[in-house]
């Protein structure tokens, strides 16, 4: 069982989860255990969701690497985060976005959202790159559409049309539907294509 965050990488890299070298640097620099409360600390590299309050957790690693594997956010994107929970995500993608890259992230829960600025503030080069928004992610956020990419955390019942609306063409949206994850890409404007993987567990996505 991992003890530190390189072990927990190397895990997901063992496992098969984990591929991409800009991700695998982005797991490395960006430690779990700055996201999840200090009492859990320990246990912050078990390849387990963990939870951070208001009946919400820190997502499992494995889950984490593989959507992230499926969306491959590249240098230079702007995308939304949907469900910002701990901030790991949004850190994650950060770093792999680079210095010209954003990361709007949108959380319902107030104190959450307040949560994962305190874990961002700690990383300098980070921070910058990251807009926290308190709402309803369901809706996407129209304000900073279009989107090279968007990811949820959350699971709702079908992808929300508003997300498709505010994706570029060409753009990729990865996101928890029930307890599979959907890989869904913008042909054009009215085509999209899915793909579908099962077996997952997800919080559910709630709309105000
Ligand atoms: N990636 C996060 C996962 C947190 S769990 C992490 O690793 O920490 C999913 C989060 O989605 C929870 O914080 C929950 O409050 C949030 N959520 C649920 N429905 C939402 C909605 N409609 N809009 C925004 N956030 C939502």
């Amino acid at each position: 069982m991992a003890t530190t965050n390189d072990e927990l990488a190397d895990e997901l890299i063992k496992g098969g989860y984990l591929k991409t070298p800009t991700l695998i640097e982005a797991f490395r620099e960006v430690d779990r255990a700055d996201f999840v409360p200090e009492r859990l600390k320990k246990d912050a590299y078990m390849n387990v969701p963990l939870p951070i309050g208001f009946d919400q957790t820190i997502s499992q690693p494995l889950t984490v690497a593989f959507m992230l594997e499926l969306l491959l956010p590249q240098p230079g994107e702007k995308i939304l985060d949907i469900g910002t929970g701990s901030g790991w995500q949004a850190a994650l993608l950060a770093h792999t976005v680079g210095d010209k890259g954003r990361v709007i992230a949108v959380e319902r829960i107030q104190e959450l959202k307040e949560m994962a600025d305190r874990h961002i503030a700690g990383y300098e080069d980070l921070k910058d790159r990251i807009e926290i928004i308190l709402g309803d992610g369901s809706k996407g956020y129209e304000e900073e559409a279009p989107y090279d990419k968007i990811i949820a955390a959350a699971a709702a019942d079908e992808i929300s049309p508003a997300w498709k609306e505010q994706l570029k063409t060409g753009g990729v949206i990865v996101a928890p539907v029930g307890a599979s994850v959907v890989i869904i890409n913008k042909v054009d404007a009215e085509k999209f294509e899915t793909k579908e993987y099962y077996g997952f567990s997800f919080v559910p996505l709630i709309s105000d």
